[in-house]
């Protein structure tokens, strides 16, 4: 059975298109995997834990713990938007966090799996917010913050980000070939799947004189698609 890899869903109550080929995801093709991978941003936004009291959030993390409970393996990773996911999200799906990278064995083959934003180091500035963002002191001064605040300052934050995105050449919110190679070559694999830059593709490489390969992971901002790993090697499938 293959293990199937998902990223950047941004699943929102004003997407609805998305939402509907989760849900059809979930009760299609996610049912014949052994596994579940979803490798950040499931979520838009995900200002804390207590965000499941929110309804369109409780019925998405019902779906995930109903897979769950037929017997597929879910695994989470953070993206750059759900980052404040952590263990009441994982109790009410059964979802097991993932650290961003971690390497699994995928039929045989050591893999190495991330989100993808630490790949995308010619971002000095996103860089810099990712540091603070991952801070334990301020998620703890953040999360203290009543709802209602947070989210304001989540839809200021995203609201700025998108002006700031917009302003940037593509090329800086790539992938650095170089932060490529070295996650590789430090943890000793092959195999990269990482999802964050929406451009998903198959790509080759050489690390020290070592075939390698990249998967990147397709966003659902379209039809959406997912990564099927089986055990006779990766195959990108777009939804219809
Ligand atoms: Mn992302």
């Amino acid at each position: 059975m293959p293990a199937l890899f998902i990223s950047d869903l941004h699943l929102a109550p004003e997407r609805p298109a998305a939402n509907e080929q989760f849900f059809a995801f979930l009760e299609g093709e996610a049912r014949g995997a052994e596994a579940l991978y979803i490798l950040g941003d499931l979520f838009e936004v995900w200002i804390g834990d207590d965000d499941l009291d929110d309804p369109f959030n409780a019925v998405m993390a019902g779906m995930l713990r109903r897979l769950v409970q037929d017997g597929i393996a879910l695994y989470v990773m953070h993206g750059n938007r759900d980052f404040l996911m952590g263990e009441r999200f994982c109790a009410a799906t059964g979802a097991v966090l993932l650290a961003d990278p971690t390497v699994h064995d995928l039929h045989g083959e050591r893999t190495l799996l991330a989100h993808g934003d630490t790949l995308c180091t010619d971002d000095v500035e996103y860089q810099g917010w990712r540091r603070t963002a991952r801070d334990p002191a301020w998620q703890r001064t953040f999360l203290a913050r009543p709802r209602g605040a947070r989210r304001e300052l989540v839809q200021g934050m995203r609201d700025k980000s998108r002006a700031v995105t917009q302003a940037k050449p593509a090329g800086i919110m790539d992938v650095n070939a170089d932060a490529v190679a070295q996650a590789l070559r430090s943890h000793g694999v092959r195999r990269l799947i990482h999802g964050h830059t929406h451009r998903p593709g198959r790509h080759d490489l050489e690390v020290d004189g070592r075939h390698c390969e990249r998967w990147v992971l397709p966003d659902w901002y379209g039809p959406g698609g997912y990564l099927a790993a089986e055990p006779g090697g990766l195959r990108l499938v777009g939804l219809p």
